[in-house]
C-alpha cells in the first residue's frame, strides 16, 4: 500500500507536506517527499487533504468499565471508587468482552492503534476476564498490551476495595506467571505483549508490589500501577507508610525502565527528580484527572527531568469520551492552563501521544514515529473539511481544532477503520450489547 499527498508527521524527523509512506506487509518501507517512485503492485490511497500520524498509543487504560459509565459523576476518587466497586463486583467474561469491544472500537476511531489495558477486578465466578480483553482486542485488530492487574488488601487489612473483590497475594502471583506464559509475545512486530500490575498503594500490600516485581523481572515483562493520583493516596501513604507514594514503591523496587506508573500527579521536587533519573514511565490521563478533580500532571518537569511520558485515556468509567484524540487536546490546554503558554506545544502533545507512549511500553524499536522499518501502525486524518481546511498549522487543525474524521486507520498494514468506520467489528452490535450489560451490572448491585 502507499499513501501520497498527505502532510506527513513522522515525529521524530521533520514533516514532509505532500510526502509518500509505502507500506510492505506489516512495516513501513519507505517515506519521502511527492509521489512514491514505485506504485507498481500497491494499492494507491490518496492521502491529498489528510495529515498521516503515526498511530496513537494509550498507556492506561480500564477497558471493562465502557460498560459502567455516567456513575458517581461528581465525587471524587475515593468516593467514586466506593460506589463503583460493587458494581464492578459483578463483571463476568462476558461483560468484559462486551465493554473492551466498545472502548477498544472507540480507540480505534480516535487514532490508537496500540492500548494497554489494566485489568485488575477478577471476581470468583467471573470466567477469564483477561483472556476476555484479549480475545476483543483480536477482534477489532489493535495492538494490545494487557496487564495482569491484582488487588490484595481489603478492608478488613485496611485497604479500600471491599474484601469480596480482593484475591490472595499466592493466588495473583500464579495467575500473573500464568499470564505471561500463556499470551506474552515478546517477538518482533507482537501484537500481545503482558504486563503485571497491582493496582495501587491503598488496595495492595507491600508485599505483592515487592514480589510481582521480582517475578516480572524474571519474566522480562514490564510493571505498572497506579501512582501518585490523588491527595487521599498522599495522605494514605504518609499514615501507613511514614513516606510519599513514590518513595514507597521505590522501596520495593518499582523505578526504572521497565516501570510505568498511571497519572503520577503529586509528586514533589524530589520524585520528578527520581523519576526522571530511572527513566521511569508516566501515563497522564489528563481528562480522566479533570473529570475526578485530581489535579494536573506536571508534564513539563516530567519530560525535562528525563522521565518517559505517554497519554491515556484510563477508564472510560472517569473519562466517558475514552478518546485518545481528545487527550492530546487536553494535555496541551490543561499545561497551559496550569503552567504558562510555554508548557507544552502542540508538536511535543503528538509526540507525547506516539513516541512517548511507544517508549513508555517499550516499544520504541518498532513504533510511535514513521520511519521505514517501523510498524505501518498509521492514522491518516481528514483535514480539508470545513472545520478545519482554512487552519494555516495542519498538526494544529489536528491537536486544537474539532476532531477531525479518520480518512483510515493501519494496525501492522492492515485496515481497521475506513472513511470513519471500523472495519473489522459491528459497531451498532457492540453498542447495543453494551446497553444490556450496563443494566444487568447495576441490577445485581442493587
Ligand atoms: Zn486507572
Amino acid at each position: 500500500m502507499i499513501v501520497e499527498g498527505a502532510h506527513v508527521v513522522t515525529v521524530t524527523g521533520a514533516e514532509i507536506p505532500g510526502g509518500h509512506v509505502v507500506v510492505e506487509g506489516d512495516r513501513i518501507t519507505a517515506v519521502g517527499a511527492g509521489p512514491a517512485p514505485d506504485r507498481a503492485g500497491h494499492e494507491v490511497v490518496d492521502g491529498r487533504g489528510c495529515l498521516l500520524t503515526p498511530g496513537f498509543v494509550n498507556t492506561h487504560d480500564h477497558l471493562y468499565q465502557w460498560v459502567t459509565r455516567g456513575l458517581a459523576v461528581d465525587a471524587t476518587l475515593f468516593e467514586w471508587l466506593t460506589a463503583l466497586y460493587p458494581v464492578w463486583a459483578g463483571i463476568d467474561e462476558d461483560a468484559v468482552h462486551a465493554g473492551a469491544s466498545g472502548a477498544l472500537a472507540q480507540l480505534a476511531l480516535t487514532g490508537c492503534t496500540t492500548s494497554s489495558d489494566h485489568h485488575y477486578v477478577f471476581p470468583r465466578e467471573g470466567g477469564d476476564v483477561l483472556g476476555a480483553t484479549i480475545r476483543a482486542a483480536g477482534e477489532v485488530g489493535l495492538r494490545f498490551h494487557p496487564t495482569r492487574g491484582s488487588m490484595d488488601l481489603g478492608r478488613r487489612d485496611g485497604g479500600l476495595p471491599p474484601d469480596h473483590v480482593v484475591e490472595s497475594t499466592e493466588e495473583i502471583l500464579a495467575a500473573s506467571a500464568d499470564a505471561v506464559a500463556r499470551w506474552h509475545d515478546p517477538s518482533p512486530g507482537s501484537m500481545l505483549r503482558v504486563a503485571l500490575a497491582p493496582c495501587s498503594p491503598f488496595s495492595v500490600t507491600g508485599d505483592l508490589m515487592r514480589e510481582s516485581a521480582v517475578l516480572a523481572r524474571e519474566l522480562g515483562v514490564r510493571l505498572h500501577t497506579h501512582l501518585a493520583e490523588t491527595d487521599d493516596e498522599d495522605a494514605f501513604c504518609r499514615e501507613r507508610f511514614g513516606c510519599s507514594p513514590l518513595e514507597y514503591v521505590d522501596s520495593l523496587g518499582w523505578t526504572g525502565d521497565d516501570v510505568w506508573f498511571a497519572h503520577g500527579i503529586h509528586f514533589t521536587d524530589d520524585a520528578v527528580k527520581r523519576i526522571g533519573a530511572t527513566r521511569t514511565g508516566v501515563a497522564h490521563c489528563p481528562s480522566s484527572n479533570g473529570r475526578l478533580g485530581a489535579g494536573i500532571a506536571r508534564v513539563r518537569a516530567l519530560r525535562d527531568a528525563g522521565a518517559l511520558v505517554g497519554l491515556g485515556v484510563d477508564g472510560a468509567a472517569s473519562n466517558e469520551a475514552g478518546s485518545l484524540l481528545e487527550e492530546v487536546r487536553h494535555a496541551v490546554l490543561f499545561a497551559r492552563a496550569t503552567g504558562g503558554p510555554t508548557a507544552l506545544s502542540v508538536r511535543e502533545a503528538v509526540e507525547l501521544a506516539t513516541v512517548g507512549g511507544a517508549q513508555v511500553l517499550g516499544r520504541v524499536d518498532e513504533i510511535g514515529s514513521v520511519e521505514p522499518g517501523k510498524l505501518a501502525d498509521l492514522a491518516l486524518w481528514r483535514i480539508d473539511g470545513p472545520a478545519h481546511a482554512d487552519v494555516a498549522d495542519p498538526v494544529a487543525a489536528l491537536v486544537l481544532g474539532a476532531p477531525p474524521p479518520l480518512e483510515r486507520l493501519l494496525v501492522g498494514g492492515a485496515t481497521v477503520v475506513d472513511r470513519g468506520r471500523v472495519t473489522t467489528v459491528d459497531t451498532e452490535a457492540i453498542a447495543q450489547r453494551c446497553v444490556r450489560v450496563h443494566r444487568d451490572l447495576r441490577e445485581k448491585a442493587s
